[in-house]
Parts: C-alpha cells; structure tokens; sequence
C-alpha cells in the first residue's frame, strides 16, 4: 500500500547501533514528514475506530505515535513508561532482555474499568515490549483491543509472543 511504500521509502537503517551487529530502524523521518506522519496515525486506528477509549504508547517513540493517534481519534492517551518515572503508585510488568531485564509501569488507577485500549509503539523486534505492555494493561483492568506498530521486523518472532491481536503497517 501506499502506507507501507512512504515507511519503507523514509525509514534508515543504521548498522551497528545501538551495538554491533544490530541493525536499527530508524523512524524519525516518519514522524519528520508531514504526509508520512499523518498516513501512519490515520492508519494505526482505522483496524480498530470507534472500538477503543484510549492509547496508549510506549516510551519514548510510543508516545508520538499514541498522542498523535488520541488526538485524531478523539481518545485520550495513557504513557506507558519506564520505571521510576510516575509519581504515584504504580503496577509494574518485567520482561527479560538479552542481557538483564527490563520494566514497565503505569499508574495503579489510570483506567476506569473497561477501559478498552489501543497499544501503540514503533518498532515489534522480539516482542518482550509490547507483550510486557499488554500483561501490564490488562492488569490495571484495560481490555487491549489491539497493539499497533510501524514496522514489524519479521524472523524474530515477536508477533507470536504479544498476547493482543498485531497490526503492523510494514513488515520487513
Ligand atoms: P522488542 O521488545 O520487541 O525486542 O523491542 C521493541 C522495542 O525496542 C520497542 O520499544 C522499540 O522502540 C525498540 N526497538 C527495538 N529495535 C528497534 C529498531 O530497530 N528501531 C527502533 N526504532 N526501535 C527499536
């Protein structure tokens, strides 16, 4: 689709960041270009319009893509963030990285309950994120109606590993 071409036409891929051996997406002209960044919050919601209360997104390139798409769909937005961050009490979901492990919170309160949620991020690599994310909303009483990204990097089965139903934009 037309979609898919511009995030596949404007991603980089830069070799060797953040370590060597990793090649990394780099999806900052999406957000740059002003066609781009409204193709992708448009359709980011389409599968699920009219099916959710709020987004939320991931820190930190979640966050443009879920602010972005609340405004547009009228919703309002919840950061899920990293740990330490939130000033009151919080839940909070760990998930195991390659080396060490990781966290994500949000506040014990932040839905009314049956809430229903669109998850957004940029990037599915492994999966650990956003499944973490899911297990997260879900336990703070959201129903996640669907997880939202950019750019799936398919091979690394990460899609199998979220347990919400994946909406990718582009798949490489
Ligand atoms: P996962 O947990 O699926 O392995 O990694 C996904 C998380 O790491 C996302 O929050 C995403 O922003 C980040 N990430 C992993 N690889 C890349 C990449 O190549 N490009 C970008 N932009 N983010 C990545």
């Amino acid at each position: 689709s037309n979609t898919r071409d511009l995030i596949l036409s404007s991603c980089a891929s830069v070799p060797d960041f953040p370590k060597p051996g990793v090649t990394f997406r780099d999806l900052t002209p999406v957000f740059a270009d002003p066609t781009a960044f409204a193709a992708v919050t448009s359709a980011l919601i389409e599968p699920f319009r009219g099916g959710f209360d709020r987004v939320a997104g991931i820190e930190a390139r979640g966050f443009i893509l879920a602010a972005a798409a609340a405004y547009a769909s009228g919703t309002g937005m919840t950061a899920v963030r990293k740990p330490g961050k939130l000033p009151r009490e919080v839940l909070s979901e760990s998930y195991v990285l390659e080396y060490g492990t990781a966290a994500v919170e949000i506040h014990r309160d932040e839905f009314p309950p049956g809430t229903r949620v669109l998850l957004l991020d940029d990037v599915l690599a492994t999966g650990g994120t956003l499944a973490a994310a899911v297990r997260l909303l879900e336990r703070a009483g959201a129903e996640v109606v669907g997880a939202g990204v950019v750019l799936e990097l398919a091979g690394l089965g990460g899609r199998a590993a979220v347990p919400a139903s994946v909406h990718a934009l582009a798949t490489i």
